[in-house]
């Protein structure tokens, strides 16, 4: 298959510009890696990494995060539970290993049932308030779209049910709390697979709940046409923690080398089962963890396995936050790897995020390891926060993170953040190709021969 790289002729001209020195293409042999400066044939290393990566290895850890354990919101039992899967195992692969764990903020959980017994799926943006511990019970108002005029004295005591659209959500919510409504239901205006999340801003002076387009139809049809009433339960889960699991390794001779760091949040959003969000990126840093177990290094590897990436990247910060000053001047590089594996046929390109749009070791080492191994896909260097690379560029530390998405639109999969994301829109195949990628990229900054 044929593969562009648009970074090559980026960088060449770039230096170019910067040296005055004519280089031919031919003499562009790569960046100013760590494994520039070591002996040997990188591509025998490299084949030290790409035939032992185990697609079919991470496919099953996926399918341990993604169905046996399901969505993994931060600050759950099933967050604790795929912490303690990646800390077993990598245990069991000899690291040392390192339990962060940090707390979190309160997050809204809710209930919706209606008079006859139906449940309807909801999402409780943060910001809202909370009812009674047993649920708030009324009728139901058809408020339209929730501007000010669609609310008459009928309104004071039910429940809003208010069409996403037009005017912001918190205006919405405002107009049905001074209209007297108990609660605001906003049911979605496209078909989605999921209810919405919604951004409210903070305290919003009653309940609010999202609910999905179809839900919201039937609830008008259904409750609000025939006088029935609904239960809404909203609760804040507060005091929780999540964690951070780190698997360590140091060169046998020497100390306080300069420090590489694997990483993936293995968290998802509420509904979702994460496959490729990230149990792709989680089982493919279990992997390289696997293969690199043994082989020497001169460089401190730390494989850091992140909860919270979804609520606000607060794992990585946690992380990087803990690091000492000593540590921190001698943190070389980051490759982050978060949804990598999606089998959506239009993300045929693997793009390479840093935060500054720049290169840095990690993409050069990623570039040259592609160029070397042949990956298929198009790597593309592209300027993006939004995953925790974030947070070690912002400790100062060159970050990459790897991500799936559509050439061109740099669009990524549909199922992106709804229940949709499961493991049958997993391609084994691009699982390989993320763990050959980043795989030998990695080994060549830490390899010791
Ligand atoms: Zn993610």
């Amino acid at each position: 298959m044929k593969r562009k790289n648009k970074f090559a002729a980026l960088t060449l001209t770039a230096s170019l510009m910067l040296s005055g020195v004519v280089m031919m293409p031919a003499d562009f042999s790569g960046p100013a890696t760590a494994e520039a400066a070591k002996p040997g044939n990188p591509a025998a290393f490299d084949k030290k990494v790409t035939a032992r990566i185990d697609e079919r290895r991470i496919y099953e850890d996926v399918r341990r995060l993604s169905v046996d354990i399901g969505p993994r919101v931060a600050g759950t039992e099933e967050e604790r539970v795929a912490a303690g899967m990646i800390r077993e195992r990598l245990q069991s692969y000899g690291y040392e290993i390192d339990v962060q764990e940090f707390a979190i903020p309160d997050t809204m959980v809710g209930h919706l049932s209606t008079s006859g017994g139906e449940e309807v799926t909801v999402s409780i943006p943060s910001g809202s308030a909370s009812t009674p511990p047993d649920g708030l019970t009324a009728p139901l108002y058809d408020a339209g779209l929730g501007y000010p005029e669609d609310f008459t004295e009928a309104a004071a005591g039910k429940i809003a049910l208010i069409q996403r659209g037009e005017i912001g959500f918190r205006d919405k919510i405002d107009h049905a709390a001074a209209a007297g409504a108990s609660a605001v239901l906003i049911y979605d205006n496209s078909e989605q697979s999921g209810p919405p999340n919604m951004s409210i801003g903070t305290d919003a002076p009653i309940p609010v709940a999202g609910i999905k387009k179809v839900s919201g139809e039937a609830l008008l049809e259904d409750i609000a046409a025939t006088g029935g009433s609904v239960t809404l339960k909203v609760d804040a889960l507060s005091g929780r923690t999540s964690q951070n699991i780190i698997a360590k390794r140091t060169p046998k001779k020497g100390t306080n080398h300069e420090i590489v760091y694997v990483s993936a949040h293995f968290d998802s959003v509420p509904l979702a089962p994460g496959a490729n969000d990230n149990a792709s990126g989680t089982a493919t840093a279990l992997e390289i963890a696997r293969v690199l177990k043994s082989y020497p290094i001169d460089k401190e590897v730390r494989f850091v396995f992140v909860g919270a990436e979804e609520i606000g990247l607060l794992g990585s910060e946690h992380y990087v936050s803990t690091l000492s000053g000593q540590e921190l001047s001698r943190s070389l590089t980051n490759f982050n790897m978060d949804m990598v594996g999606t089998g959506w046929e239009n993300a045929t390109a693997i793009y390479l995020n840093t935060v500054d749009g720049l290169p840095n070791l990690s993409t050069e080492s990623a570039m040259a390891a592609g160029e070397r191994i042949g990956t298929p896909s198009e790597l593309v260097l592209y300027k993006r926060g939004s995953s925790d690379h974030v947070s070690f560029h912002e400790a100062g530390i060159p970050a990459v993170n790897f991500i799936r998405r559509e050439p061109g639109t740099a669009a990524l999969e549909p199922y992106y953040h709804s229940p949709e994301d499961t493991i049958d829109h997993i391609s084994i195949g691009r699982l390989k190709e993320a763990g050959d990628l980043v795989g030998s990229a990695v080994y060549s900054v830490i390899r010791s021969n």
